[in-house]
C-alpha cells in the first residue's frame, strides 16, 4: 500500500504498454487500432481539402474515411482480415499517388507508401500462409516503390492539377504533418511487433517450463523422477566434484497391504503425503526422487551421520503419522537402507548397497533405517 504523502512516480509508458499489450493479445483490438489511426488522418485531410477547395481531393478522402468505416465494421463483425489489408494498402497507394498528382510533390504525401512496406510484410506474415505471404509482401512492396517512384517522375515532367499557394509555413506544417503520420504508422507497426514477439516469447517460456517439469518431475508425488535422479547421480559422482554424498534407498513397508484394505487411491495419497515428509526433510541438502513404485532414492549431499539422521527423522515422521484417506485412519512405515559413495565406487555399486541395506532392514523387521548390515544385526 502506498504510504499517505508519498509520491507515486508516474511511468508515462504505462498506457501505450496496456494499448499494445492489448493490441498483441487481441487481433481485432489490433486491426481496429490501425483502421481507426489511419481514418483519422483521412478525417484531417478532408478538412484540409475542403480549406484549399481541392474538392477531388476532399471527395476521395470522404470515399477514403466511407471504406475504412466499412473496414472497422468488417473487423467488428470478425470478418475476413485480407480484404481489409488489401483495401488498405491499395487506398494508401492510390491515396498519396493522387495527392501527388493534384498538388505536387512538396507536401509530402509520396511518403506514405514507404511505411507499407513493413506493413505488408507484417500483414502478409500474420494473414497468408507458406511462401506465399513472401512473395505477395513482396509484390506488393515492389507496387509501393513503383507508385513512389512514378510519383516523383509525374512531378518532374507533369506539373500539379491544382496550383496551391500556401504560405512557406502553412506548407512546411503540411509537410510535418504527413511525415508525423508516415512515422507513427511506422512506430505502431514496429511496436506491435515487438510486443507480439515479446508476447510469444514469454509463451514459449512458460511452456518451456511446464515441458521441463513434466520431464523432471514424477506427477503423482511432485518428486523427481528417475531419469533426472540419473542427471543428479552422474554428476555428484563425477571426477573433482569434491565433497561425498551418501544414497539412502526408502521403501514403503506392507504397502500392498495398504492398497489391498483401504484402495489404490488411499494408497496414492499414503504415497504422496510420504513423498511430501521425504522432500521436506532432504531439504537443501540433496534431492528426492521416486525410484520407481513406492521406492523413493534420496541423495545427500555430506557424510554417512548426516544421511542417517534425515533418514531417520523420515523414517520417525512417517512412523508417527496417522493417514486420513476418506475418513480412514491409515499408519504406516517405512525402511530406508544408506549408503556412502566413496570415491572410486561406481554409482551402482552404491546403489546396490544402499539397496542390500535396506534388504537388510525388511529381513529384520522393517520400520528401521540401516546404514551398515553388521552394525545393525546386533
Ligand atoms: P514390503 O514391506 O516388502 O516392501 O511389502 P510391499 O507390500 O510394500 O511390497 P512391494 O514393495 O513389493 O510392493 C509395492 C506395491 O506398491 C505393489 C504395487 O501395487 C504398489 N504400488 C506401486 N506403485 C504404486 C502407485 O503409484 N500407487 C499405488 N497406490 N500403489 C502402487
Ligand atoms: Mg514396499
Ligand atoms: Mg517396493
Amino acid at each position: 500500500m502506498n504510504q499517505v504523502g508519498k509520491r507515486v512516480p508516474m511511468n508515462f509508458y504505462d498506457p501505450l504498454k496496456n494499448i499494445l499489450k492489448r493490441g498483441a493479445e487481441s487481433e481485432k483490438y489490433k486491426y481496429s487500432l490501425i483502421i481507426s489511426a489511419v481514418t483519422m488522418v483521412h478525417i484531417c485531410l478532408v478538412a484540409f481539402f475542403g480549406v484549399c477547395r481541392i474538392y477531388l481531393m476532399m471527395f476521395l478522402n470522404m470515399g477514403s474515411v466511407a471504406l475504412y468505416l466499412i473496414c472497422l465494421l468488417a473487423i467488428r463483425q470478425g470478418r475476413d482480415m485480407r480484404g481489409v489489408f488489401y483495401s488498405t494498402y491499395l487506398e494508401i497507394i492510390i491515396h498519396s499517388f493522387a495527392a501527388t498528382l493534384c498538388i505536387g510533390w512538396r507536401f509530402g504525401f509520396p511518403q506514405y507508401v514507404i511505411a507499407l512496406v513493413p506493413f505488408g510484410y507484417y500483414m502478409c506474415h500474420a494473414l497468408l500462409e507458406g511462401r506465399r505471404r513472401y512473395t505477395i509482401a513482396t509484390l506488393l512492396g515492389l507496387a509501393a516503390f513503383a507508385s513512389f517512384v512514378s510519383c516523383r517522375v509525374l512531378s518532374r515532367y507533369v506539373g500539379p492539377l491544382y496550383r496551391l499557394e500556401l504560405p512557406g509555413a502553412a506548407e512546411l506544417g503540411v509537410y510535418i504533418f504527413n511525415t508525423f503520420c508516415n512515422f507513427s504508422f511506422l512506430f505502431m507497426v514496429t511496436a506491435i511487433f515487438l510486443v507480439e514477439m515479446q508476447t510469444a516469447t514469454n509463451q514459449l517460456q512458460k511452456q518451456n517450463a511446464v515441458l521441463d517439469a513434466m520431464a523432471n518431475i514424477d506427477p503423482l508425488t511432485g518428486l523427481y523422477n528417475r531419469r533426472s535422479m540419473h542427471q543428479f547421480l552422474e554428476s555428484a559422482a563425477r571426477p573433482g566434484e569434491g565433497s561425498s554424498f551418501c544414497l539412502v534407498m526408502c521403501d514403503i513397508d506392507d504397502f500392498k497391504k495398504i492398497n489391498d484394505t483401504y484402495g489404490h487411491d488411499a494408497g496414492d495419497y499414503v504415497l504422496k503425503e510420504v513423498a511430501r515428509m521425504a522432500r521436506e526433510q532432504v531439504g537443501e541438502y540433496g534431492h528426492a526422487c521416486r525410484w520407481g513404485g513406492e521406492e523413493m532414492l534420496l541423495i545427500i549431499r555430506g557424510d554417512m551421520e548426516l544421511a542417517r539422521r534425515i533418514a531417520e527423522a523420515i523414517r520417525q515422521e512417517v512412523s508417527g503419522f496417522t493417514f486420513q484417506a476418506r475418513e480412514q485412519a491409515i499408519r504406516c512405515s517405512l525402511t530406508i537402507g544408506v549408503a556412502l559413495h566413496r570415491g572410486g565406487d561406481t554409482i551402482d555399486h552404491t546403489i546396490t548397497h544402499a539397496d542390500d541395506n535396506l534388504y537388510y532392514g525388511k529381513r529384520h523387521g522393517k520400520n528401521r533405517v540401516v546404514t551398515d548390515p553388521e552394525l545393525n544385526a546386533g
